[in-house]
């Protein structure tokens, strides 16, 4: 309960801070609202009284009647403006609220370690977060003002029914109990359902981009995979859906068996109040309105007890988006927090040990080395020796298991995260395509400062890009890839060119390039490694290669192996000894 309190709390918190000004006119409306239905029912009761009357009488004395009329008709008016201004208020709120926690949602995915991006439970979390974010704690504001309203509403029907007889009063609380059972059991039944139905729904999302995205469009073809991932995408449909078919139709079963109660206390209450009319007991203005304050009583009752039991559901599901939202970040500075960062000597590692959350394995065994400022550094050994590893330690998207990085003999935790990573520029092997013109892929480099054009050409210059760009028709504005319209598709190399000038575009001292030639042409690579110091202008740079004759002029090579590193040295030096280098060129050179 403590916790339920706690999470209506924060989702209150969220809407206020969104949009404080319409959800206070929310409520006041709906509190307006509350005290008509009474009135009117009261206005409706002597207007049949006095319309009797005067029929009754024979004469014409209309005044009252109009007046009656008048009051009975203003106070409907105003209730249906207020409706009809409530739903505009609600919309706006809702509106703004869902932008505020599609904010929160992505402030928080945005900053997450990235070890969480490689865990399920993550996923699963983003999904039900994303799905009940945007309206959740909304849906808690408009519940509670609604049991206000219902309540306020309610007690003034019981009061009226009461002045009858009290049995009344009691009946149209009794018969609507079972309603209200069911919808609590239910909101439990469906919450721990959709909880365990998240991963089997991401698995229907995913095989249904298999289908439908354009990226495994081609090998969706070749390989004829459609039937097969269209089976799976059913057998997940299925699954889920299957088991909410199931819940539904039990729910709607006892939904069924609750409206008949409903139905008999209706027709005990008629009869009754028909019965006493017809004795003389009661006007047919009071009939009018006892029945009349019973069908809205029930209403009432409807409303107060589904905004209780919907306020139960909502404090079930908004904690998933706080459960989100609360996830640590472990990635940041520790103390003594270095305010500046400067890099005039060199990087160091220092017995570092690596392994991935989750595995048991050293990925990085015992690794040091030293990157000096201005040198061109090598990372090269074969497939998954751990190259790509140490550069993701280097750019602090992990922390190391044991051991430490030295910037200038600053241990890099020490940085603030965004700070220390502002002096990297970086291309990874799965680097991004982002659908947007060359100017914007190549600028976002350092969006920090306002585009600067003339090193934006440098940059594709140096890349290797200059003659694609003149071959497009609208030049760096030319909208790449092929979700836009008027865009236009690169080869895989275009695409890597347009990843490298993005890193080269950077102004930051360390360069880091994982893989940066190996869709290009011959070409373009021998151009881009024989000035590799030019187009740097001289900073610092680590790469990883598989070709190793693009090495021969960088100043340090490590060659690592099963997360160690076996060898290092220029390549003239590697060479010179029968080692793991010497052997991986010999292979890469020799004639098949
Ligand atoms: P390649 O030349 O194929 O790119 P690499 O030397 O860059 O290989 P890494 O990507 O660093 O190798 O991978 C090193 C080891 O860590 C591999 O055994 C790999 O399977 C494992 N590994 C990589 N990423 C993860 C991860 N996110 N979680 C667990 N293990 C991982």
């Amino acid at each position: 309960m403590k916790n339920k309190i706690a999470l209506f709390k924060k989702s209150i918190e969220a809407v206020w801070r969104s949009a404080s000004s319409w959800a206070l006119a929310n409520i006041i409306i709906s509190l307006l609202k509350s005290f008509l239905p009474l009135a009117l029912i009261w206005l409706i009761k002597l207007l049949i009284d006095e319309i009797t009357l005067v029929a009754g009488s024979g004469r014409a004395q209309l005044d009252n009647l109009l007046w009656l009329i008048i009051a009975a008709i203003t106070i409907w008016l105003l209730d249906e403006i207020l409706s009809d201004l409530g739903t505009f208020v609600r919309k706006k709120q809702s509106i703004k609220l869902e932008s505020y926690m599609f904010g929160l949602l992505h402030d928080k995915a945005i900053k997450l370690d990235l070890q969480y991006f490689e865990n399920p439970d993550y996923y699963d979390y983003l999904a039900r977060a994303s799905r009940e974010a945007p309206w959740r704690p909304n849906s808690i504001l408009n519940n509670l003002v609604s049991l206000f309203r219902g309540s306020v509403s309610l007690i003034l029907m019981l009061g009226l029914l009461f002045t009858f007889h009290w049995a009344m009063a009691l009946l149209l609380v009794v018969v609507n109990i079972p309603g209200v059972w069911l919808r609590l059991h239910f909101s439990e039944l469906l919450y721990n359902f959709q909880r365990e139905q998240t991963p089997e729904s991401r698995k229907m999302a995913y095989f249904n981009w298999l289908l439908t995205g354009s990226r495994p469009s081609r090998e969706l073809r070749l390989f004829d995979l459609g039937n097969y991932f269209e089976k799976l995408f059913r057998r997940a449909f299925e699954n889920t859906k299957e088991e909410e078919v199931n819940l539904v139709r039990k729910r709607t079963l006892i939904d069924l068996v609750s409206d008949l109660f409903k139905a008999a206390a209706l027709f005990l209450v008629f009869f009754v109040i028909a019965k006493k009319t017809v004795d003389g007991s009661l006007s047919i203005g009071e009939m009018s309105m006892y029945i009349l304050a019973f069908r809205q009583g029930m209403t009432y009752l409807k409303d107060v007890f589904g905004s209780l039991s919907g306020l139960y559901e909502d404090s079930i599901f908004v904690g998933d988006t706080f459960e989100f939202l609360d996830l640590e970040e472990n990635i940041k500075a520790e103390e003594p927090i270095a305010k500046t960062i400067s890099f005039n000597n060199k990087i160091s590692l220092e017995n570092v040990s690596f392994k991935y959350p989750g595995s048991s394995k050293n990925v990085i065994d015992n690794v040091s080395l030293e990157i000096k400022r201005g040198e061109v550094v090598a990372f090269v050994g074969p497939n998954g020796a751990g190259k790509s590893t140490l550069v993701r330690l280097l750019c602090r998207l992990y922390d190391t298991s044991e051991g430490k990085i030295k910037w200038d003999n600053v241990n890099i935790r020490n940085f603030e995260p965004a700070l220390y990573r502002e002096n990297l520029s970086v291309i990874f092997q799965d680097f991004m395509l982002y659908n947007m013109s060359v100017e914007d892929n190549i600028t976002m480099g350092d969006i920090r400062k306002k585009p600067d054009i003339d090193k934006m050409v440098e940059s594709a210059k140096n890349a290797g890009l200059k003659q694609l760009i003149e071959s497009l028709p609208n030049g760096y504005k030319t909208v790449i890839g092929t979700l836009f319209d008027d865009s236009r598709e690169l080869s895989w190399g275009e695409w890597q060119k347009l990843a490298l000038s993005r890193a080269l575009y950077r102004d930051a001292p360390l360069l880091i390039l994982d893989e940066p030639s190996s869709s290009l042409d011959a070409n373009t690579e021998h151009e881009i490694f024989s000035r590799f110091r030019e187009i740097t202008k001289g900073r610092t740079a680590v790469l990883i290669s598989h070709r190793l004759k693009s090495l021969s002029s960088v100043d340090r090579i490590y060659v690592l192996d099963k997360g160690k590193i076996v060898e290092s040295g220029s390549h003239e030096e590697l060479l010179a000894i029968e080692g793991l280098y010497r052997t991986m060129y010999e292979k890469q050179t020799s004639r098949f």
